[in-house]
């Protein structure tokens, strides 16, 4: 890995952050706090949120075996991307490598930054060349982006296609694992002691079922970290925020069972899928949803509109023709998808 100088953006290093009052104070069994213009009044909400989700941060490093001092927490994975645009990519100067086809936020984030993206296409079954990947960096390019299992086909990227890239590259990795709580496969935490240029990403929105309380989190070396602290707003993480999470995490014996349901829906829901005859092909699949292959995915995704079943029409998207992303859904939406499907006329 190159110097982590050298990678991020001159004014992100020579930043001096905003301290809060929250961060000012140190101490412990205070009684009175007059010290952030807060209102006495609405307790508990009347009071700043902890800037550093401390106790959140304890109960995560036990679940995810990451020490706290490696973990950030953003406002849904979506604003860990953004800070990495922010921390390491200098708009105009800088570029980006990622795969095609992969989750949207990469590139949007990339044009909301002024940062030029660059995509190198998947190949057969949607699997990670590296070499083809490494070809494309050059000096100017600070960050890789990868999705495992990836977004929109499903997929995991082999574990050694990935760490060539992290081998092979001066630069930061970033590894979404989104849906990762989905697969089977070894999570790429595991291996941040061996590869300092490594982020991350985990979602409470996916397996844990709580995307409406918003909560991502990057897992990197405690020096990449301080960087997000660095940039991201004081308090990133509302009061209700930390306290949803803190109950869901609390209930990981549920949570693990909601996965299991999902797992055996999903292989009932594409073994019937793939039965129809307006499909073509299903893709295998290591998320809790799958990409297929169908006579006209523009024609079936309007059909299931009609009928309020909404999918995800992909088919606009490059290796992705004619091919409808499909979330599953409890047994109920699961066959309603399915019911409407089957009285699908073809032309
Ligand atoms: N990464 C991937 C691969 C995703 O598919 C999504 C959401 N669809 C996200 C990140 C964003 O998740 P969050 O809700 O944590 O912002």
């Amino acid at each position: 890995m190159r110097p982590l100088k050298d990678l991020v953006r001159r004014n992100i290093w020579d930043l001096r952050p905003y301290s809060s009052a929250r961060d000012e104070y140190k101490g412990v069994g205070a009684r009175v706090f007059l010290d952030a213009n807060e209102s006495p009044f609405n307790s508990p909400l009347n009071r700043y949120p902890d800037p550093l989700q401390r106790e959140l941060k304890g109960v995560l490093s036990g679940i995810k075996g990451v020490p706290a001092e490696c973990i950030f927490l953003g406002n849904g994975s979506d604003e860990a991307i953004d800070l990495v645009y922010r921390i390491f990519c200098e708009p105009g100067v800088d570029n980006v490598v990622s795969v095609a086809p992969t989750y949207g936020m990469y590139r949007v984030a990339a044009d909301v930054n002024g940062v030029a993206f660059r995509e190198v296409l998947l190949g057969d079954d949607f699997g990670l060349d590296s070499r083809r990947l490494l070809d494309v960096v050059d000096e100017r390019t600070k960050v890789v982006f990868l999705c495992s299992p990836n977004n929109p086909t499903g997929n995991v990227l082999s574990r050694e296609e990935i760490v060539k890239v992290l081998e092979g590259f001066g630069g930061i990795v970033v590894v979404d694992e989104a849906y990762g709580d989905f697969s089977v496969h070894r999570s790429m935490r595991a291996s941040l002691g061996d590869f300092p240029n490594l982020v991350v990403l985990n979602t409470m929105s996916k397996a844990w079922a709580s995307a409406g309380i918003r909560l991502g989190m990057a897992f990197a070396g405690a020096e990449i970290i301080g960087l997000f602290n660095k940039v991201k707003y004081p308090y990133n993480i509302s009061v209700l925020t930390q306290k949803a999470a803190l109950e869901v995490l609390g209930r990981k014996y549920d949570v693990a069972g909601w996965v299991r349901d999902t797992l055996r829906e999903r292989d009932s829901l594409m073994r019937a899928f793939a039965e129809l005859p307006l499909c073509v092909r299903v893709f295998p699949t290591d998320a809790n949803f799958f990409l297929a292959r169908v006579c006209d995915a523009d024609a079936v995704y309007g059909y299931l509109v009609e009928r309020g079943v909404v999918v995800r029409n992909r088919s606009s998207v490059v290796l992705c023709g004619d091919c409808l992303r499909i979330t599953v859904g409890n047994s109920h939406e699961n066959s309603v998808l399915l019911g409407a499907l089957r009285l699908y006329k073809m032309n």
